[in-house]
Parts: C-alpha cells; sequence; structure tokens
C-alpha cells in the first residue's frame, strides 16, 4: 500500500498516477511504470498522508520510498499489507 498526499490538486494527483507517465517525478513513478505493477483501488482520506500512513499495518518494502519530505518519521510510504505484490493500494490524503 502506498500512502502519498497533495495539498491542493488532489484528483489531478490521483489521475496522474492513474496514467502512464513519462516524465518520473516521484518514487511512485518509477514503481508504477514497471511491468505488472497497477493500482487496484484508491482510499482517499481527509487526515494528512504520515497519519494514514502511520495507521497502516504491513512491512516495509523498501525504506524512504515515497517519504523523502517527510518529517514525521515514516520509514516508508509503501508497505506490504498482503501475501500478494502484485496488488498496489493507494491512499491518499488532502481532501477536505
Ligand atoms: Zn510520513
Amino acid at each position: 500500500m502506498y500512502t502519498g498526499g497533495a495539498r491542493r490538486a488532489i484528483e489531478a494527483r490521483i489521475e496522474r498516477h492513474l496514467s502512464k507517465v513519462e516524465k518520473f517525478h516521484w518514487h511512485i513513478d518509477y514503481l508504477l511504470g514497471a511491468d505488472g505493477v497497477c493500482v487496484r483501488k484508491v482510499f482517499r482520506h481527509a487526515e494528512d498522508e504520515c497519519t494514514v500512513n502511520q495507521q497502516v499495518h504491513g512491512s516495509v518494502l523498501t525504506k524512504g520510498f515515497g517519504a523523502s519530505d517527510c518529517r514525521s518519521g515514516c520509514v516508508s510510504h509503501l508497505k506490504k499489507i498482503g501475501a500478494d505484490d502484485r496488488h498496489l493500494f493507494f491512499l491518499h490524503s488532502g481532501l477536505k
């Protein structure tokens, strides 16, 4: 499960993640650009991304993933939450 956030234009950010991008900017762009990776479901939350991320119980796949600008001590914003690695879920904060 990946937890991301956007202070504004949340729908545009989610739409970007759901489409194939050519210029990779965030860690998640590289993951989504890999063969066989797809988004299964998007969950929207009003809380900030770190609060939501810290409530997700799972194992860290890659330290620092999606957390370059994290100030809340998250080890990673990408966690494995099930046995099937092919499923990627998004938690997206920023909605009010
Ligand atoms: Zn964080």
